[in-house]
């Protein structure tokens, strides 16, 4: 995949100022953050604003990203994005790693971010509407306790690696028609970490950080919908060498009613009504997510017709307010008539009530019968 200029990515100007640079990323992040977005791809955006960020207002990083571009940048190693893709095994299924926290670095010793983890918790459609509270449990990794993350068996120590020099990158030499070339790689011996256990720490086999399951409680706000995510900062990866944990990004999928729908804060749904009901009017009760409401159906109502009961929707999820429920009729044909019932609406037709209204006389029943000429 292509990378976007980070200029463009964070629309400034080539000469702009750190302070514009700032603004401008502020912007952004306010736009995208995860938080507020649900846009599906205003997570990659977001990260795709940071990531330009922490380049274009580190004088170093930007001087190198002038100068080599992304390549330059990727191969200085001020990534940070797509690193750590790891699996989680068996728990592969809902938890995925979501962005690498820590690409590989210059300095191997230097504090990196915890990977950021991605979560999908399933709700019912009530949950998502009234929130919920809830501890969930992630397969996480914890800095070891035996070795405090050193890697190194208690009583012994991590040495620098003598091929690296502790830097975790090796330098070859060539000598090219075009003069000498350094090329530069990860040091094979150390695994570009720079560091050399000679005696494994017997609980994490020298990784320095162990897999836990962890018990998470996660505040679902009401009014919560599909796709959104909520982020819970810190709760991601342990960090690198004394770095920060990555975040932990909880996404929300709602299951489907069987009766209602939900666009928003708006709830749909369709109201049955016999003919009787809908000729006659009726008072019915109808359900809503909060209690049953009774609903007043006038005399003549036709299929279709929708009536909206207000504040009987969601809640706002940013807390503006409620949204409304529309009940949709919907009159039923009857079906399985008794004789009795048959000789009464055939009565009943023969009266000649069953005439349309002037208003479906103008429209749909001129249609209709427009339909039959033009054949
Ligand atoms: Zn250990
Ligand atoms: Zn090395």
């Amino acid at each position: 995949m292509s990378k976007r200029d980070y200029y463009d990515v964070l629309g400034v100007e080539k000469g702009a100022s750190k302070d514009e640079v700032k603004k401008a990323y502020r912007k952004l992040a306010r736009k995208y953050h995860p938080d507020v977005n649900k846009e599906e791809d205003a997570a990659d955006k977001f990260k795709e604003a940071k990531e330009a960020y922490e380049v274009l207002s580190d004088e170093q990083k930007r001087a190198q990203y002038d100068q080599f571009g992304h390549a330059g940048a990727q191969g200085q190693g001020f990534g940070g994005f797509g690193g750590g893709a790891q699996d989680f095994g068996g728990f592969g299924d809902i938890f995925d790693m979501f962005f690498g926290g820590g690409g590989r670095r210059r300095d191997p010793n230097a504090p990196q971010q915890g990977a950021d983890l991605q979560y999908t918790m399933v709700l019912d459609f009530e949950e998502a509407i009234f929130g919920k509270e809830e501890d969930i449990i992630i397969p996480k990794e914890e800095t070891c306790e035996t070795c405090d993350g050193s890697g190194a068996k208690p009583g012994t120590k991590t040495k620098t690696c003598s091929h690296c020099n502790g830097s975790g990158q090796l330098n070859t030499e060539q000598n090219t028609p075009f003069g000498r070339v350094v090329n530069k790689r990860v040091c094979h011996y150390c695994n570009g970490t720079g560091k050399i256990i000679p005696e494994k720490c017997g609980t994490c086999g020298g990784a320095g950080k162990v897999k836990k399951n962890k018990t998470i409680h996660i505040s679902i706000p009401a009014g919560i919908d599909e796709g959104q995510q909520i982020r819970v900062a810190g709760k991601g990866e342990a960090g690198i060498n004394g770095g920060p944990p990555g975040d932990l990004y909880v996404v929300v999928q709602v299951k489907p009613h069987d009766f209602f729908e939900r666009e928003g804060d708006h709830i749909f749904c369709e109201l049955p009504l016999t003919y009787a009901q809908a000729a006659l009017g009726d008072e019915v009760e109808v359900p809503t997510v909060h209690g049953k409401v009774m609903l007043k159906v006038p005399a003549g109502t036709q299929t279709g017709k929708t009536f909206r009961m207000r504040g009987k929707g969601s809640p706002n999820v940013r807390g503006y307010g409620h949204g409304d429920q529309h009940i949709k009729v919907k009159v039923m044909t009857p079906t399985n008539l008794t004789d009795r019932q048959k000789e009464l609406l055939r009565e009943f037709n023969e009266i000649g009530g069953n005439e349309a209204t002037e208003e479906q006389e103008s429209s749909l029943f001129q249609r209709f019968k427009k339909a039959f000429k033009s054949e």
